[in-house]
């Protein structure tokens, strides 16, 4: 079969794309593993809902329009979101797809998968940028016998044996995970790198509004100053619930989970934490500080300050004076282990040359190093937005023209 345009993957990324080609009437199809929002269906845990609230969920063409703009959606929700929007933009979807190769073939790209064969001259990868867990190598050293979940396997409480949990990764998964665990009745103890510190609320609003109005989620990937550590940047300690509650580290404290260092490795049954707590956490309330004056000035100068309560700053973050640097895995001491250590994508499947030595791809702004190949959909592709829902919308209207330009290339080509 031949088509212009492969899009691989039906989340929202793949969608924003179709619905774009669609305008443009570019003949495409978009091939799905599984149904039309999989991760959202598939591989994400019972309670979780949106961390980004519901008036933030938009999509090209398509905005939400429900009754509680300002709450967070449940993932049957948001799997209903995307399902409708799929059907509206009449998305050429064929699902139990799987891509098992994408490889050139001359100037164009041969996508084989297990239904089948396409050709085309453009391929657009949206296959999720949180494919996998991201399990420390040193994993393999915690005792046999415990039971460890990856936050893909962990879908509620009930599914864990009683006893103490060690909650790996202290970002949004990592601190829900925890806060949801030690509600059960558990002891928590929450492992804590490098994290990024934010209130749900500031000022009378929420975060997520106050970032999109200063600027801060549009901010460009060619503004940064080190792109590619942006794009590693772990996401902000947020959730979504109805009491718009902060899921920092003194909210989890405040609960009863323990904090300790980063988790450095696991030797002879020990689980060894770094000393760096401390200073991780004052780095993470250091950059709430200058989000928080970014957003006091962008009130300021916008003639907010009457119309909203005045700045504050939140209490620094509270450390044990000596936290643990270990903890014997072999005495009982913690009975379940969850790796909320983040997620990369799967790009196992792609046989062009354009992974860099740590297999991301090698892009810029999402235009892949080989010609006629699009990216979507991963942290900081475009914006510092790309990687949520409502970045979708504006990097699909960005790539869209890179894609246009690129098919009108070819045809001029063979003129
Ligand atoms: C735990 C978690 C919570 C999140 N919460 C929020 C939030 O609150 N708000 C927000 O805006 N964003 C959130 N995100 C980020 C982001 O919106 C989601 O990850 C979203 O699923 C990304 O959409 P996508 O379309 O880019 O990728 P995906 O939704 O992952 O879609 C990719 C699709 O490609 C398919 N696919 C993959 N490989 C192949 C293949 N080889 N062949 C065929 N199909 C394939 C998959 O089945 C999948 O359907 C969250 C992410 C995670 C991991």
């Amino acid at each position: 079969m031949h088509t212009t345009a492969v899009v691989i993957g039906a989340g929202q990324s793949g969608l924003a794309m179709s619905r774009c080609l669609s305008e443009r009437s570019i003949d495409h199809v978009v091939l799905e593993r599984n149904e039309v929002a999989n991760s959202w269906r598939r591989e994400r845990w019972d309670s979780l809902r949106l961390l980004t609230p519901n008036w933030q969920c938009r999509l090209p063409g398509r905005a939400y329009d429900g009754p509680d703009p300002d709450g967070f959606m449940t993932m049957p929700e948001v799997v209903d979101f995307i399902a409708e929007y799929a059907k509206l933009i009449a998305a050429p979807v064929v699902c139990d797809t799987t891509v098992t190769s994408v490889r050139n073939i001359g100037d164009e790209y041969a996508v084989t998968t297990d239904n089948g064969q396409w050709t085309c001259t453009t391929v657009v990868i949206a296959s999720g940028a949180f494919n996998v867990t991201n399990v420390p190598p040193f994993a393999d050293a915690v005792p046999s016998g415990m039971t460890t979940l990856t936050p893909m396997e962990y879908r509620n409480a009930e599914q864990l044996p009683a006893g103490r949990v060690m909650v790996v990764g202290a970002s949004a998964t990592g601190v829900q995970i925890a806060a949801e665990l030690q509600d059960s009745g558990r002891d928590v103890v929450l492992s804590v790198g490098e994290h990024v510190r934010g209130p749900r609320m500031y000022r009378g609003k929420d975060i997520q509004w106050w970032m999109e109005v200063a600027g801060v989620l549009d901010e460009r990937y060619d503004e940064v100053d080190d792109i590619v550590r942006a794009r590693r940047v772990p996401s902000m300690q947020l959730a979504g619930s109805d009491d718009r509650a902060t899921f920092d580290l003194n909210a989890l404290t405040s609960k009863g989970v323990s904090l300790a260092g980063r988790l450095a490795g696991v030797h002879e049954g020990r689980a060894q934490f770094s000393g760096s707590l401390r200073n991780k956490c004052e780095l993470a309330d250091l950059k709430l500080g200058r989000l928080l004056n970014t957003i006091d000035e962008w009130a300021t100068t916008n003639g907010l300050d009457d119309s909203v309560p005045p700045p504050h700053r939140f209490e620094p973050t509270i450390v044990d004076s000596s936290p643990p640097l270990g903890l014997d895995l072999n005495r009982g001491e913690i009975e379940t282990i969850v790796w909320a250590t983040g997620f990369r994508p799967d790009y196992s499947w792609l046989d062009v040359d354009v992974l860099d030595a740590k297999g991301a791809i090698r892009h810029d702004g999402g235009v892949v190093e080989s010609p006629g190949m699009f990216l979507i959909g991963t942290p900081f592709l475009r914006r510092r937005k790309s990687s949520f829902i409502d970045g979708a919308r504006a990097d699909a209207e960005d790539l869209i023209g890179e894609l246009t330009t690129y098919l009108d290339r070819c045809a001029a080509a063979k003129a």
